[in-house]
């Protein structure tokens, strides 16, 4: 199989048929050659019934359906983990993302051998002034304190060849930030950009609270700095402590003494915080379990080579 589009649904009842009919229009002509994969995060409404009625008359698609609304990432990686395709793609079910612009992904990869993943990214962000600012706030201090670079307004409508798929499915961490694992693993992205359309029916599924939250992941999982910080503040306190020592032998006032003891403890302690955290850092990226490597490829046998 060609190709596999995975569709994260929360609450999408009335775009589902809308998606599907729309897609399977543009990509008429590859019938037979892809799958529909509708991931049902938990949704209260028609959503999931609706997923299985456009199954019963489809074998092309399928669905999986969540127990709870576990999140966007988690539906996007239970899709990735089902999908069979040679190209996976991830797409919005509101059809705020054209899946037209899949066609011209799938082309690129087709024609152009060193590319992995097609991202597409908006130039114009739609959003309202504060949000605007707020995610261009959360790209610039992630880009400064991350060592992972994070392309400002990628979005996570992409497609990527099946062993960019399974380098994401083995990438079990449970708080998942897509964004930020797909800077981890690497590959060559080639970046397009499309503009996002009107939703087509209901309304946003992000809150602020929950784009709060995904930011405040998003940092967690991509860098340790804030644990390592206390240590800046120890050596500054320490030679803060060494200018006040001066002062002290120059100005010979017992108040100083105590200001200058003060200082220097304060350092100590905060180094020592510091090395806490290192050691923490260590032990949490431990804990991820990532793969050490990501093979791109294997060129030769080793096997008959001498
Ligand atoms: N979505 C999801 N789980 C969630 C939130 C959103 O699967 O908890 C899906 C949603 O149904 C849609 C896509 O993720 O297909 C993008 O969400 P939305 O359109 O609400 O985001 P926006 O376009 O406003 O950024
Ligand atoms: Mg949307």
């Amino acid at each position: 199989m060609k190709l596999s589009v995975i569709i994260p649904c929360f609450n999408e009842q009335d775009n589902i048929e809308l998606m599907y009919n729309k897609f399977s229009k543009i990509f008429q002509e590859q019938k037979g050659n892809y799958e529909l994969i509708f991931v049902d995060d938990g949704s209260k409404d028609k959503t999931l019934n609706n997923i299985k009625n456009i199954c019963k008359k489809d074998k092309a698609v399928k669905g999986l359906s969540f127990s709870r609304n576990f999140g966007k990432e988690s539906a996007m990686y239970a899709g990735l983990k089902e999908s069979k395709g040679e190209y996976v793609a991830f797409i919005d079910a509101d059809l705020q993302q054209n899946p037209e612009i899949l066609l011209k992904m799938m082309k690129i990869l087709d024609e152009n051998e060193e590319y992995d993943i097609v991202t597409a990214f908006q130039k114009k962000r739609k959003d309202g002034v504060i949000l605007k600012l707020c995610k261009k706030a959360f790209n610039y201090i992630i880009n400064a304190i991350s060592e992972t670079e994070f392309k400002d307004n990628a979005s996570d409508f992409r497609m990527m060849r099946r062993k960019v798929a399974n380098a994401i499915i083995d990438i079990p961490e449970y708080y998942r930030f897509l964004k930020g694992i797909f800077s981890w693993i690497g590959f060559n992205n080639y970046y397009i950009e499309y503009e996002v359309e009107k939703r087509a029916t209901g309304t946003t599924k992000w809150s602020f609270r929950k784009l709060f939250v995904y930011a405040k992941e998003g940092i967690l999982a991509y860098t340790t700095m804030p644990l390592k910080l206390p240590i800046v503040f120890g050596i500054l306190g320490i030679l803060a402590s060494i200018v006040m020592l001066i002062i002290t032998i120059i100005s010979y006032s017992s108040l100083n003494v105590i200001i200058t003891i003060m200082l220097f403890l304060f350092g100590i302690q905060f180094i020592f915080m510091g090395i806490m955290g290192e050691y923490l850092a260590h032990d949490y990226i431990e804990n991820k379990h990532r793969p050490i490597y990501i093979l791109k490829e294997k060129i030769g046998d080793s096997k008959n080579e001498n």
